[in-house]
């Protein structure tokens, strides 16, 4: 039976790079692919076209789907809105009723992009590493949380309060999932906690190392959060996947993207228990840009590489597009966030189609 995917194409540079990630699968459906592809409506132009971020027939869709393939929602025309109708609420309503809890952003530095980092170019070229972080517990969701009224040392007081809070059980589907995604790269997880002084990470760290034994192929090593995230700019390249919850994550994963220097080119993954995920491009949806035909297309067709690998499980095809985008900037097309002088300066479209015709010629 053939794998159903959700296409979302959303709003601002959303549908222009998603067209040449469409391209893109043109090509792998003609090589033999099967795939059915729908399509559906999120964030603004949904509230334009339904009145609501994240329709009824959106998530149905959603629902039924092996896979969904964002582009990007948001815009000033929308933010004006009740916070109900923000198309930023149709992205949370849709990660939510999918049962997303693991985020998988993989920080890549093309040896041909190096110099667009703010590191040294030996620092990161050639960098390959995957951030898993744990997307639906910790500290953001624990209870008790708020702002109480508290008496002390005999004054009353405003006090903040939050709680970390993970049980083992969801601590031991996100180590699953970082020790399956290590499977399939260099066989190394880094879980990062900060067992030294927080109870809940403690945990984390006892369940890794349990959870550990049932992939003796793969290498664990533990590091303190604050040591992690000096050695992501003293020496990114010493790791391969790191696993991290909820918080540590958030600010790890935001570091290691800017070690590659250019957000045109960043894709992501967030995968629910069975595999089915939504993959869609690091950055937004870039109002400043939308229309000009300017945008670089290559985070969304990187994102589809990683549908192709994590939702429908097909190595091949996804390394095939992966092989093709290298072969592209070797070549020295680069739109115009990633260009240097001395390269080409290409279009999306064209870059859409530079990266299909690479693809072209491996058949
Ligand atoms: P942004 O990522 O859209 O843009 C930041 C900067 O990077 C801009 O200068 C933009 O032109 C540039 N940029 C982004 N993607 C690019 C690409 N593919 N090629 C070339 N340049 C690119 O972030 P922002 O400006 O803070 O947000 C704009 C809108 O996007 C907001 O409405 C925000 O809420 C929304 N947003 C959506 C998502 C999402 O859909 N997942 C994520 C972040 C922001």
């Amino acid at each position: 039976m053939a794998q159903k995917i959700l296409v979302i194409s959303g709003d601002g540079i959303g549908p222009e790079i998603m067209a040449e990630a469409m391209k893109v699968l043109d090509v792998l459906q003609r090589d033999g692919l099967t795939l059915e592809r729908g399509e559906a409506l999120l964030g603004g132009c949904a509230v334009d076209a339904t009145g609501e971020p994240y329709p009824e027939a959106t998530k149905k869709k959603a629902l039924a789907a092996d896979a969904v393939l964002l582009g990007a929602v948001g815009g000033p025309k929308w933010d004006v809105l009740p916070r109900e109708q923000r198309p930023e609420k149709g992205l949370l309503g849709i990660r939510k009723s999918l049962g997303l809890f693991a985020n998988l952003r993989p920080a890549v530095v093309y040896p041909q992009l190096a110099e667009a980092s703010t590191l040294k170019p030996e620092i990161v070229a050639g960098l390959d590493i995957l951030i898993v972080r744990e997307l639906t517990g910790d500290i953001y969701f624990g209870e008790p949380r708020g702002i109480e009224t508290r008496d002390i040392d005999g004054t009353t007081q405003r006090v903040g309060v939050n709680t970390m809070i993970y049980s083992e059980s969801e601590i031991r589907r996100i180590a699953k999932v970082a020790f399956e995604a290590a499977q399939r790269r260099s066989q190394r997880v880094c879980s990062v906690d900060k067992m030294n002084v927080l109870e809940t990470t403690q945990l984390w760290r006892d369940v890794f190392t349990e959870e550990a034994q049932h992939y003796p192929n793969v290498q664990l090593s533990h590091m303190l959060v604050d040591n992690a995230a000096m050695q992501l700019v003293r020496n990114p390249k010493q790791f391969d996947v790191l696993a991290t919850g909820n918080i540590f994550g958030d600010i790890l994963s935001d570091e290691a993207s800017m070690l590659t220097g250019s957000i045109g080119m960043l894709p992501s993954a967030s995968l629910d228990e069975n595999g089915k995920g939504l993959y869609e491009p690091c950055h937004g949806s870039a109002p400043d840009i939308a229309g000009q035909n300017i945008a670089n297309p290559l985070a969304m067709i990187l994102s589809t590489a990683m549908l192709l690998r994590y939702s429908l499980k097909n190595e091949a095809a996804a390394r095939r597009v992966e092989t093709a985008v290298m072969e592209v900037l070797d070549r020295g097309l680069r739109t115009p966030d990633i260009w240097k002088e001395g390269m080409q300066k290409v279009s999306t479209k064209e870059m859409g189609d530079a990266v299909v015709q690479a693809l072209a010629r491996q058949a």
